[in-house]
């Protein structure tokens, strides 16, 4: 296929040519005989949005089950009981749905969390299995082995770890504070990411408390272990607590790790800050400092209408303007920073190619738009999308 008149996000215009699911060649004026030509007319081509941490297992049961003090402990009692009754086919039902607006939005690709615990078995998994099949001209979809109700309290919970990783779970996923001990659970995830040769995601200090740094112990572990660049850290919040000094000191430590921050801002938005009475903090890791001190930070959409976050369009371009006002991260430069964090940073951390360079996938989104702060600002509907060099057709 040869894409002809794009705009690049430095300005240039460039022609693209993909073969075999992949960019080819990307440079003004290309010839190509016997290919299908496209014009893109000048508009803004990015490479495919990436929502790395999701949970479509749990997805819109928000209205059926809402709930009502808006903290993150009756969010999770919430899914235990909602869990029980989930079936194969209500999970698929839902999880379709959030992948559709996802692919309409303009992602290529989703990681997503899925309960594996003793309440809900391999069912999830099981649905999401299926999920991915039926999407796999579409949309790539990464799934992630979850022990919700921790590992040593819900005991079994190992077993159906071993089992979802040998059924075709793609990481290894983890929630130290929830556990009896966080210690012992961060043990067990690391040495099941190292046996099974997986990354691993990691619900990570989702709280207020400026003590919660299982981030400390967790970039030890990836350093011991030798994994540096294969481990994510979910949330991080707690972070956002500290005082500069001690931030400073933290973020020394865990540099070496090489940690994927994930920051999840509208449903931390949502959740975090309850307890305060007054200067009600903002919950969200503390995404500006991060990036002035050269992280590297995503931000993804995390729950889309269940009961830890009754919101969401499973679209990232909404989730990169929350972030903007939850972050302070509104002037052209952060605007670009903001959009690095839906689209390059969350590339480059699932191992796809972060630029429209020759050699990376053909996976790209088309704006309607000259900047990506206008795209932004506009909250604009996308043009198109092409996932392995193939537009989904609703422009191009
Ligand atoms: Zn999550």
């Amino acid at each position: 296929m040869l894409l002809k008149n794009c705009r690049l996000r430095d300005g240039s215009i460039v022609d693209i040519l993909t073969r075999d699911e992949k960019i080819a060649e990307v440079e003004a004026g290309l010839e190509a005989e016997g290919v299908r030509v496209l014009d893109c007319r000048e508009n803004l081509i990015v490479p495919g949005f990436v929502d790395c941490h999701m949970h479509l297992d749990k997805t819109r049961i928000a209205q059926e089950t809402p709930n009502k003090s808006g903290t993150l402990n009756e969010a999770i009692s919430i899914s235990q009981s909602r869990k029980r009754n989930f079936t194969k086919d209500e999970v698929m039902k839902r999880a379709r749905k959030t992948v559709e607006m996802a692919i309409e939005a303009g992602t290529t690709f989703i990681r997503t969390n899925v309960d594996v615990d003793p309440i809900v078995g391999l069912i999830g998994l099981e649905a999401l299995l299926a999920v991915r099949e039926e999407f796999e001209d579409r949309l790539q979809l990464q799934l992630v082995a979850f022990p919700q109700e921790g590992i040593l309290k819900a005991p079994g919970t190992l077993q159906l770890l071993e089992e979802a990783l040998k059924m075709g779970a793609d990481a290894v996923g983890g929630i130290p504070a929830k556990d009896t001990s966080a210690e012992e659970h961060l043990q067990i995830i690391f040495d099941l990411a190292e046996k099974h040769d997986r990354p691993l995601d990691i619900h990570t200090d989702e709280s207020d408390d400026p003590q919660d740094l299982t981030i400390l112990e967790i970039a030890k572990q990836t350093v011991a272990r030798g994994l540096q660049g294969r481990v994510s850290v979910a949330h991080c919040c707690s972070l956002a607590a500290l005082p500069p000094e001690r931030l400073e000191r933290v973020l020394a430590e865990i540099r070496p790790a090489d940690l994927h921050i994930v920051s999840l801002p509208s449903t931390n938005l949502y959740l975090q800050g309850r307890d305060d009475a007054y200067k009600v903090r903002r919950g969200i890791a503390p995404v500006k400092i991060l990036l002035e001190k050269g992280f590297r930070v995503a931000v993804a959409s995390d729950n889309v209408r269940d009961a830890f976050n009754p919101f969401g369009n499973a679209n990232l371009l909404q989730i990169a303007l929350i972030t903007a006002h939850g972050c302070h991260l509104g002037g052209t430069d952060e605007l670009e920073q903001v959009f690095d964090m839906i689209s390059s940073t969350p590339r480059e951390m699932m191992g796809l190619n972060p630029h429209i360079t020759p050699g990376g996938r053909a996976d790209f989104t088309i704006l309607p738009t000259e900047n990506v702060a206008e795209a932004i600002v506009g909250q604009v509907r996308i043009l198109d999308r092409i996932y392995k060099g193939v537009p989904d057709g609703r422009w191009l």
